[in-house]
């Protein structure tokens, strides 16, 4: 299937007479919403003048640079039609290293000289903003007093108008943004280089497979969305999770997700009533918003667009988290994006389906049905094979975020340690290669590479690893360690870099080579000998691979602090250096700031968990010892030996003695951490001392929750949260 370039290509036939006949409200209110919002290419060729439109198309498709002449041309046209649509402001939306989006609006209105106004848009405010940026974390890289930041209009994603609730709407346009010397200071920058790298090397690769036609090769992705819904009455109520994103307490419900009565089950009214205010809402801003279902959580839910270019994916998948958070308001409800909101049951990933497509439509990662291509797809899957293995701990540290640490590992979610399943018969054909055997193939023109046709690979095959952090399922690979609250940027960036690493020498190879062939077999044959270990197939959430894993000396990364050093090592700067992806400036202020959001993240944790112990539980339980004190004292003036109550009562006692404790120790552990000084230590010292107190703590209030009555009980309980929707 083509790449989709321009997603607001796409339309659904109105003019179909049987969806006329069946008058399909929803299908043809579809038809004519889909994209209603976007300054799409079909917008741009009506609004456009021919050769305004032509220079942007060159801009946007193959990078050549924009004349100002264009821009304000651009800039007035899509200033006209956003007007039109009601818009009064515009925005340059950003993705500074909070991992949230950033956006200040401007009206369009400029002062006349008879006092009133008219509404302009210039090509420079289309292509430049001076956001104030020394709010925004930086890492050192900008100093407070020069601390203008620029954002720069990135043609390549269409600029959109975002409606609210209210009536406003707004005029985006979707920037990349960096410091006064040109650093990177957001996600999508590093991402942008890392998609020109990646197509760099894979066309190098093409061309000397003798392919002249395809001229880009772009990273793909559709990002599957997990998330949680609950009752805003309730999540009102827990300071946890308004202040944290999850929560910090709560004892289990009598019922979990073990009935595995939720995954795929029917949807709700109330949800589906929300699902449908969501897909209307990303529909109109041009979102592929595809697949909606229940998923294994009870409360638990996942989006899947149709995935397109990394880089409209990953702005979509902004805006789909940001539109979820939006709608769930209408309805009342509250999304939660958190990686692992509650213990015990499963948090939420996003799986980050990932893969190579050339500008004339082909998947790279596609098997494919002739020879010819065959050795194609072996060749890049040897790129991945290689890259992964090679750099599994920058992948980690890309997909690293303290909800992360909570779920990797966890028997839910993919373990710590990057491996990729393959499947057991396209394992079977790249081990036949690496011992230099020929592989199952069948037909005529026998290739050195070893194969003539592989085999047809059944999808269902190799997608029933559900277990495995990297899987490759038909025609592309499914990263499935990405956080759910994170940008997908990060992971993208690294994924798209490394493998460009692994084509560049490929391609450097068979550049070299006098038989193409013979020496694209012994890339992959090489590939799979020196980095076959990276291939499991089993199942992850076993210890015994843990051990296995560990004797092929694949890393197990555990934690956040662990994994972020990764990207700032030599190797790395050597590695995102050359391909042009992130300066050594910039991965060094990117691990200062991730290491300190890390620090502060489990800071705001424990002064939660202590406010909440001292304001909300140790008072409601000492309610219940003093109501239980009183009835035995008055049981034995009434001559009733109160045993029950007493046994009850020094249980109870000694529970809350027990949590006061952890409550002194959490409060001197972080105390402790918020005197260190240097970030790297400070952050060791929340995630040892700090998170532990506070895990220690929970265990004694999670045991008093069960054995004190439900009305004393100060904030909404796991159950209510959970089933009452
Ligand atoms: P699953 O069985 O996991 O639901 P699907 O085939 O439905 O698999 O795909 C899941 C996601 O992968 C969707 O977002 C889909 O658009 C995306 N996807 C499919 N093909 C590609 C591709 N070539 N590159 C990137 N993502 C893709
Ligand atoms: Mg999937």
């Amino acid at each position: 299937m083509a790449v989709i370039q321009d997603l607001t290509q796409i339309t659904v036939s109105n003019g179909d007479k049987t969806m006329k006949d069946r008058s399909d409200k929803n299908i043809f209110n579809l038809a004519k919403s889909f994209g209603c919002n976007v300054f799409s290419d079909r917008v741009m060729k009506e609004r456009l003048p021919k050769d305004t439109y032509k220079a942007l198309r060159e801009t946007i498709d193959n990078g050549l640079p924009l004349t100002l002449e264009v821009a304000n041309v651009a800039a007035n046209a899509m200033k006209d039609w956003a007007i039109e649509k009601g818009a009064t402001h515009y925005t340059h939306l950003f993705q500074p290293l909070t991992g949230k989006t950033a956006e200040k609006h401007d009206s369009f209105i400029s002062p006349t000289a008879d006092g009133g106004i008219i509404m302009e848009f210039s090509g420079k405010q289309l292509i430049q903003g001076e956001p104030d940026a020394s709010s925004f974390p930086s890492g050192g890289l900008r100093t407070t007093f020069e601390a203008r930041g620029y954002t720069a209009w990135d043609c390549t994603s269409p600029a959109f108008l975002k409606e609210d609730a209210v009536g406003n709407v707004t005029l985006c346009i979707p920037t990349a943004f960096c410091s006064y010397t040109g650093e990177a200071l957001d996600k999508k920058t590093p991402l942008l280089r890392s998609m020109e790298a990646v197509s760099k090397q894979a066309v190098r690769v093409l061309r000397a497979l003798g392919n002249t036609a395809s001229r880009r090769v772009t990273s793909t992705v559709g990002p599957e969305q997990e998330y949680f819904l609950i009752d805003k009455k309730y999540y009102d109520q827990r300071l946890d999770l308004i202040t944290t994103g999850r929560t910090l307490f709560g004892a289990a419900s009598p019922k979990g997700q073990e009935l595995e009565d939720q995954y795929f089950g029917a949807i709700k009214d109330r949800i589906s009533a929300f699902m449908k205010d969501l897909d209307t809402e990303l529909w109109k801003m041009g979102v592929l918003a595809k697949t909606k279902h229940n998923e294994v959580a009870p409360a638990q839910y996942e989006m899947a667009p149709i995935y397109s270019t990394t880089n409209i994916a990953a702005d979509h998948n902004q805006l789909v988290m940001e539109t979820m958070q939006k709608v769930a308001l209408r309805h009342d409800l509250v999304c939660l994006l958190y990686e692992k909101p509650f213990a015990g049951i499963n948090g939420s990933g996003k799986h980050n389906n990932w893969s190579l497509a050339t500008d004339d439509g082909a998947n790279l990662l596609d098997p494919g049905k002739t020879p010819h291509d065959n050795e194609q797809f072996l060749l890049f899957l040897s790129a991945l094979v290689i890259a992964v293995d090679r750099h599994a701990d920058k992948l980690r540290a890309g997909a690293a975020n303290p909800g992360n640490d909570l779920r990797l590992g966890a028997n839910e979610a993919p373990p710590a340690i990057i491996s990729i399943f393959m499947g057991e018969e396209l394992t079977d054909i790249l081990m036949d290669l690496a011992k230099g055997k020929k592989a199952h193939g069948k037909g005529q023109h026998f290739l050195h590479i070893g194969v003539d046709t592989l085999p047809k690979l059944p999808k269902d095959n190799t997608d029933r690893n559900r277990t495995s952090p990297f899987a490759f399922t038909g025609n592309k690979f499914e990263f499935r360690m990405v956080p759910s609250s994170a940008s997908i940027s990060g992971s993208n960036t690294v994924l798209n870099t490394i493998v460009a690493e692994a084509l560049d020498e490929i391609a450097t190879r068979l550049e070299k080579a006098k038989d193409i062939n013979k020496e694209a077999g012994a890339i992959v044959k090489e590939a799979v000998n020196k980095h076959g270990r990276i291939i499991f197939n089993g199942n992850n959430y076993t210890d015994e691979w843990i051990k296995e894993a560990k004797k092929r000396g694949l890393p197990n990364i555990r934690s956040t602090v662990e994994a972020l050093g990764a990207m700032a090592t030599p190797e790395a700067v050597k590695l995102f250096e050359k391909y042009k992806v992130l300066t050594k400036g910039e991965l060094h202020s990117r691990y200062e700031v991730y290491i300190e959001q890390y620090a502060k993240h489990i800071n705001i944790e424990a002064q939660c968990a202590i406010r909440m112990a001292k304001t909300q539980y140790l008072p409601a339980v000492s309610r219940f010892t003093e109501q239980l004190a009183r009835t035995v004292v008055g049981l034995k003036s009434a001559g009733v030996p109160p045993a029950v109550q007493k046994e009850l009562l020094v249980r109870v006692q000694s529970l809350l003695d027990a949590a006061s404790k952890k409550l002194v120790t959490l409060e001197k552990a972080l105390k402790k951490a918020q005197g260190v000084g240097e970030a790297t230590h400070k952050a060791e010292a929340y995630r040892d001392e700090v998170f532990t107190a506070q895990a220690e703590l929970r265990t004694d209030i999670d045991a008093l929750e069960t054995v004190v009555p439900a009305d004393l009980w100060p904030v909404p309980t796991y159950a209510e949260m959970l089933f009452k929707l």
